[in-house]
């Protein structure tokens, strides 16, 4: 019986190994669904935390709350990585209006840029100019652009399926657009929200100025898209109208802060080591529940959900939420050039940060070899509806540790809703669903147990033929 056993194995080993898959699958699906603590971490995070801006005492607080977590899980590190953070405050809520006559006037929604500077104490009032892109500005020229605010006011694309695509045609006029304007003499700028429908909430997001002297920096808002579409309309009127805001916003002296980690150290190879995470800090309007600390309480449950299920990693996995995505990327840059330092050798970096939806797959940024073998992988994650896998985007924090070795890689969950909330007030805790959520971190929690057990064209091979 010893011996046919035996010979069965022999014949069968391959067929063995991929059951053995399916069961570690179901298992960490199972767990996450029945005793996952995601949820639970980010109700803390969004609830009793909040909005967690580089630099603001929320941040500060989920730093310590996030490794007082990680320490209860027992793993076996836990530590704090000093980084030097910008600090950008809102300062008082920003006030807008459209003056259509003298004294006649509607007030719109607006919220200051990441990194913009304040208008001055009594607000800016100026004629207004209307833009479809930065191109635009040279067309216009000096004469039509000076003295007047710019008005950006492009949509995101509806025809894309994925909305990033849309997002990423779009931005430029609210990471560009006040440093392109002010060199043709303007003296505000006002952008269209990012956002794929129309209603009340104006949508932050990170600005800069370049080489743009401080003095001739000019202040740059978003605005709802209502009130872009009652700006655009007022205008078509009567180009005369004028547009009135106000904000107080200001850049101070960069402050220390922290990303943290923990990890589990490899019981065969543990120099070889694979990242998940995703960013602590928030923009400080919502309380970053989907952007991101879907991702960071996903990134601290894979760890633990390889642990209580019972897997014993061959290669070091560590968890890494890093801090100051938002408006500096400090945490990511810090992060590589330390493993940079240390001759970390990284194989594979897995980033959470497109909001904790309905999973749907990965998006993958790797050479070919590694590509074609995680191919392989998916008919493991077809009962759980994960389907796509795709080369493209991996992650900001991830980003700056890509040379040629390392598989980096995103959770691409389904994108529809993601601009709803994006970057406002109402990206909170009450637009996450905790089955969406954990499915997610079971999703990410599946990839790790795989690139793990069978490693990439970087790391030690035996297991992956
Ligand atoms: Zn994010």
């Amino acid at each position: 019986m010893k011996n046919l056993g035996l010979l069965l194995l022999l014949m069968v080993g391959p067929i063995w190994s991929q059951t053995d898959d399916k069961e570690q699958l179901k298992a960490l699906y199972n767990t996450s669904l029945t005793q996952g603590k995601a949820y639970d971490w980010l109700n803390y995070l969004s609830n009793q935390i909040g909005g967690r801006l580089t630099g603001s005492v929320q941040a500060e607080q989920a730093v310590e709350y996030t490794k007082q977590k990680l320490d209860s899980l027992g793993l076996d590190r836990v530590w704090l990585q000093p980084v030097m953070v910008p600090k950008w405050v809102r300062g008082v809520p920003e006030f807008a209006f459209i003056e259509s006559k003298p004294g006649i006037t509607n007030n719109v929604p607006i919220c200051a840029l990441g990194g913009s500077v304040a208008t001055p104490a009594g607000g800016i009032k100026a004629n207004v100019i209307e833009v479809r892109g930065i191109e635009e500005l040279e067309k216009l020229g000096r004469s039509k652009i000076e003295g007047k605010i710019v008005f950006f006011n492009r949509p995101m694309d509806p025809t894309n399926i994925k909305t990033h695509e849309s997002y990423s045609a779009a931005v430029d006029q609210r990471s560009s657009g006040a440093k392109e304007a002010s060199k043709y003499g303007a003296v505000g700028v006002i952008v269209r929200s990012m956002s794929l429908r129309l209603d009340d909430y104006p949508h932050t997001g990170a600005m800069n100025y370049g080489e743009i002297p401080l003095n001739n920096r000019i202040p740059a808002a978003a605005i709802s898209t209502n009130g872009a579409e009652l700006l655009s309309t007022t205008l078509k009127l009567n180009p005369e109208i004028k547009f009135y805001f106000k904000q107080n916003c200001r850049q101070l002296q960069d402050v220390q802060s922290y990303n943290v980690i923990g990890e589990i150290k490899g019981s065969t190879y543990p120099e070889e080591i694979i990242v998940v995470g995703g960013h602590l800090d928030s923009w400080d309007l919502g309380d970053g529940s989907h952007d991101d600390g879907a991702g960071c309480v996903q990134s601290m449950e894979v760890l633990r959900l390889l642990r209580i299920t019972g897997y014993i990693p061959k290669r070091t996995i560590r968890v890494v939420l890093f801090m100051n995505e938002e408006n500096g990327l400090r945490g990511g840059n810090t992060y590589a050039e330390i493993a940079l330092n240390k001759k970390e050798k990284h194989v594979f970096a897995l980033e959470s940060d497109s909001g904790g939806f309905t999973p749907r797959g990965f998006s993958f940024d790797c050479q070919e070899t590694d590509f074609a073998k995680i191919l392989r992988w998916k008919p493991l994650f077809e009962p759980y509806l994960i389907h796509l896998f795709e080369k493209g985007e991996s992650g900001a924090d991830i980003g700056p540790l890509k040379n040629d070795q390392i598989v980096l890689a995103g959770l691409s969950p389904d994108s529809q809703r993601y601009f709803d909330y994006h970057h406002t007030e109402i990206d909170t805790f009450e637009h996450v669903n905790r089955r969406e959520l954990e499915l997610g971190a079971a999703t990410m929690a599946s990839l790790v147990y795989l690139f793990d057990k069978y490693g990439t064209s970087a790391t030690n091979l035996e297991g992956g033929k």
